[in-house]
């Protein structure tokens, strides 16, 4: 019998660690410092997440309300602030209602679970964020994959289902590891002709796009094209947690019927404070967008100069695909070294042969910063091209 399937645990353990070893795809955590670092590697866009005003707000928020919300929302721990914090995200995404959850890997869990069932067909661009899967394979619902960002194949796929079988389809909006953004009138029309729901999880593009930072969906598209729609607030709003937004209907269905929702402590009232603040700071600044603009744009210009592998993105997700993982670690590594942090990202993360170093900006980053990052990329470049020399 092979070690994975022993029934010894220890065994079990030892085997699976094994495999993921000998693929050289073994994960480590490093503790970082917050200071001293360019960071590269957060999903902090607006540079908000260590503005001290929101530190200010989570600190009154926590002496006004209690440092945790000390219950879930249906029994005792829904707080004014939480519904404020929700009125404020419903009239910033243009729709009737907005729920919050307490991340946004527990918001896509618990919308797609508490939306499908057996009887449901899902429809999944091939690169969303595992969430949206993991949620799908939570209702037991079965998911189809269709290429990335091809409406002709998510087409063909709805075309292909059972007509009488409720139809949802799911898209990132902005794609983590990409940085592209999905054609979200493109999947609302297709969806809208074959009678399916559209779900968009704009994770990335919240606080970022749109006219006043609401997102790709946002108020460009209303609730008849994207019914479903998840935001979090971790990443450019600088806190924690996250949110969908919907018809009346469909907020009172998640309450009724989202496990993740009803079974779990809700956000502590510091957090919902300190988001309140952040989006105050998100309409009453929009000169940190505009920086962040520039920034992206910048990069782009330089590291086309450069002859750097850039990505198809004109979002603050900047992926350099490399190809193999062993690369990538490599030129993060050399990074590091020059107190420059990236995301290296693997399988299985990524498809295998397209590890990429995952640069996002931030309205935060200097020029100063971004200049040190253009030259640790160049030394790398550099770097390979010695050794491809000496190799051949
Ligand atoms: N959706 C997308 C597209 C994401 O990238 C992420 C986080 N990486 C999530 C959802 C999960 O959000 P959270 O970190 O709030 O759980």
């Amino acid at each position: 019998m092979p070690p994975s399937m022993s029934t010894d645990w220890p065994t079990r353990l030892a085997a699976r660690a094994q495999g993921r070893r000998t693929a050289g795809l073994w994960r480590r955590r490093t503790v970082q410092p917050t200071d001293a670092v360019r960071d590269f590697a957060g999903n902090d866009y607006l540079g908000l997440a260590r503005d001290p005003r929101l530190a200010e707000a989570m600190a009154e928020g926590a002496r006004c309300h209690g440092a945790g919300a000390r219950a879930s929302h249906l029994v005792s721990g829904h707080l004014a602030v939480h519904e404020a914090l929700e009125a404020r995200l419903a009239a910033l995404t243009g729709r009737p209602r907005a729920l919050l959850f307490s991340t946004g890997y527990m918001a896509n869990l618990g919308t797609l679970q508490a939306l499908c069932d057996g009887e449901t067909r899902v429809f999944q661009d091939r690169l969303n964020h595992a969430s949206l899967l993991d949620g799908a394979a939570l209702a037991g619902a079965p998911s189809r994959r269709f290429h990335h960002g091809d409406l002709a194949d998510l087409d063909r796929l709805l075309a292909r289902s059972p007509a009488d079988a409720p139809r949802l389809v799911v898209s990132d909006g902005v794609f983590s590891m990409d940085g592209d953004v999905a054609d979200i009138a493109g999947l609302a029309e297709t969806a809208r002709r074959h009678g399916a729901w559209l779900m968009v999880d704009d994770a990335h593009g919240l606080g970022v796009l749109g006219e006043v930072g609401d997102g790709c969906v946002g108020r460009a598209h209303g609730i008849d094209a994207v019914p479903v729609l998840v935001g979090t607030l971790g990443k450019a709003l600088g806190t924690a947690g996250a949110f969908v937004a919907g018809s009346h209907e469909l907020i009172e269905h998640l309450i009724q019927f989202a496990r993740p929702y009803v079974y779990t402590s809700a956000q502590p009232p510091g957090v919902a404070a300190a988001t309140l603040r952040a989006l105050e700071l998100l309409a009453a600044e929009p000169e940190r967008r505009a920086r962040l603009g520039a920034r992206i744009a910048c990069f782009r210009r330089e590291a086309a100069t450069l002859g750097l592998p850039l990505a198809e993105s004109h979002t603050p997700i900047q992926p350099l695909v490399l190809g193999e993982s062993h690369r990538v670690m490599a030129w993060a590594a050399r990074l590091a070294e020059r107190g420059l942090l990236v995301g290296a990202i693997r399988e299985p993360t990524v498809p295998r042969g397209q590890a990429r170093l995952r640069i996002t900006l931030s309205a935060a980053h200097t020029e100063a910063d971004l200049d040190a990052l253009l030259e640790g990329l160049a030394a790398c470049q550099a770097h390979d091209a010695d050794r491809q020399e000496v190799t051949t």
